[in-house]
């Protein structure tokens, strides 16, 4: 890195850098042969106080090549599991903390580069970032933005003008994102499984003051932020499945504490709906499959939940059994997340008992069927609306007189109709007063069918990152350096809820021909 600084226009408050000593290595980044700036996300940039629009300049800064005035670069230790397995050290091989950043709101945020180089946690690793992945972690990250899940963010996207050595020669890159923090489940592993009782109850109280400062004056302020964490994840993981999305890797190491996804790898959106979904070409055994994501994300908070034993309790035995009740709570609380976001997805607005079977039934109903999970949904909603748009609720609509376009997504829909009964009854008790309804201020009215469909409407997307897409996307990138595909698939996604004109190939499943998805890890 060059010693000339440039300068952002951000204001930086390195929190990390300077209260932390000792989690972390100061370092710099690789000088790049020559940078050029491919992406820099304008509004998010906007957003942080970012200023400077010189192209070279960001390309120099974006790159790792020079620094920033106000930064205060360094990598992060920490341990993790990884499929099960505990490495006990790890850390920003690859990553850089440029520092933080104070956003428009005041809100801290970290500005980070992934593939700037080697750092003193790269072990055999060369530091470097492909653009291939890059362009992925940024279509991906920014389209869970676009659909309200909580997500790190990117920023900007840099060439290096380097060739990186993969199975092949591929063209080198750097993504700079933005996260609330990058505090992992596996930083506490690694000061807890070094004995580093004090470090942990410093990383803790860091936590705490940053993602969770309503907790700071509990009596019980340890055992309150793992139940925090744990409700903040089991909200993220309820949300990834409501959308079709398997992260691939949740290795500790890649769950945060501030609850927001990281770390797009090997992730993907399901096409077609099916539970043991597996994307990764190292999971093998499908321990982090669609389904089994709220299961493995309780298993995760486990180990986090005992790194924080000692700081919850003198008394072992007290200790454990305080933090196996939270831990134990996370299904209830992912379920209850989950049920939620269905009975949204499905435009019911009220509570009743036999919703979870309800939802659970749709599932198996859609089971080896070759469903296609996002069309699905939308298709529903469709019905609804083109069945019979002059009835006013629910309760005018019979099954006899709707639309059967969603039926027709099935191989076999037998069991689907058997379920729309259910469902469409379902509906209209919905429209029926209660003692109870879901909302504060509860509406006696009937739901007008429109409503309901806007409601389904508003979180039911017509467009994810469809598989076929991005790869599209990044071989016209890597290829030809056509970045227009990887600009139209953001555009797309950017707005996912409403259809677009001339958008419709965005909305469809990959073609037959593009086979099988796998996708790879730390490329
Ligand atoms: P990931 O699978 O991306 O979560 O990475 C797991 C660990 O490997 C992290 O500590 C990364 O920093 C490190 N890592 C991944 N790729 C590289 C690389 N090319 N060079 C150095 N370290 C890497
Ligand atoms: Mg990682």
């Amino acid at each position: 890195m060059n010693s000339m600084k440039i300068d952002l226009g951000l204001t930086f408050d390195n929190s990390y850098a300077k209260e932390l000593e000792g989690f972390y290595a100061s370092c710099t980044g690789a000088q790049a042969p020559d940078p050029e700036l491919i992406k820099l996300n304008v509004s998010l940039a906007a957003s942080i106080g970012l200023k400077n629009t010189n192209p070279e300049q960001l390309a120099e800064v974006f790159s790792g090549s020079q620094a920033p005035i106000g930064a205060s670069s360094l990598a992060q230790v920490y341990a993790g599991h990884q499929f099960g397995g505990f490495s006990p050290q790890l850390g920003d091989g690859r990553a850089l903390l440029l520092g933080e950043v104070l956003d428009e709101g005041g809100k801290r945020v970290d500005v980070q580069l992934k593939g700037s180089g080697r750092t003193p946690f790269s072990r055999g690793g060369d530091g470097k970032a492909v653009l291939g992945a890059v362009l992925r972690e940024y279509i991906l990250s920014e389209a869970m933005y676009a659909l309200n899940i909580p997500t790190t963010r990117a920023l900007a996207v840099v060439t290096t003008g380097e060739q990186i050595m993969r199975t092949q020669l591929l063209p080198g890159a750097v993504l700079t994102r933005v996260a609330s923090s990058h505090i992992r489940v596996g930083t506490f592993q690694f000061f807890s499984s070094r004995g580093e009782q004090d470090k942990v109850k410093q990383l803790a109280d860091y936590a705490i003051e940053r993602h969770y400062p309503e907790l700071k004056n509990s009596p019980q302020v340890y055992l309150d932020f793992l139940c925090a964490v744990c409700d903040k994840q089991a909200e993220l993981v309820a949300r990834w499945l409501l959308v079709g999305f398997v992260h691939g890797v949740m290795n500790t190491d890649n769950m945060t504490i501030s609850g927001e996804t990281i770390d797009y790898g090997p992730c993907a959106f399901m096409d077609d709906y099916d539970p043991k979904a597996v994307f990764s070409s190292i999971d093998r055994d499908g321990r982090y499959s669609y389904n089994n994501q709220p299961i493995l994300a309780q298993w995760n908070l486990a180990r986090l939940a005992e790194t924080l034993l000692p700081l919850i309790s003198d008394d072992e035995e007290k200790a454990v059994a305080k933090a196996t009740e939270s831990v134990t709570k996370f299904w209830d609380v992912y379920q209850g997340y989950w049920l939620t976001g269905m009975r949204e997805k499905l435009g019911i607005s009220t509570a009743e008992e036999g919703d979870l079977a309800l939802c659970e039934q749709l599932l198996e109903s859609m089971s080896g069927q070759e469903v296609d999970f996002s069309q699905l949904f939308r298709q529903l909603a469709n019905d609804l609306e083109t069945s019979n748009l002059e009835s006013k609720s629910a309760e005018d609509i019979n099954l006899e007189s709707t639309s059967r376009e969603s039926d027709k997504l099935f191989n076999d829909a037998a069991k689907f109709i058997q379920w729309k009964k259910l469902w469409m009854a379902r509906l209209c008790r919905d429209d029926q007063p209660r003692e109870k309804p879901l909302s504060e201020t509860p509406s006696q009215e009937k739901r007008s069918l429109p409503d309901r469909v806007a409601m389904m409407n508003a979180v039911n997307p017509v467009y994810i990152p469809r598989n076929h897409q991005v790869e599209h996307a990044i071989e016209a990138a890597e290829q030809r350096a056509d970045y227009q595909p990887f600009e139209n698939l953001l555009r797309v996604l950017e707005n996912p809820y409403t259809p677009q004109a001339g958008a419709e190939e965005y909305a469809k499943s990959a073609p037959t021909t593009f086979g099988p998805y796998t996708t790879f890890c730390g490329t």
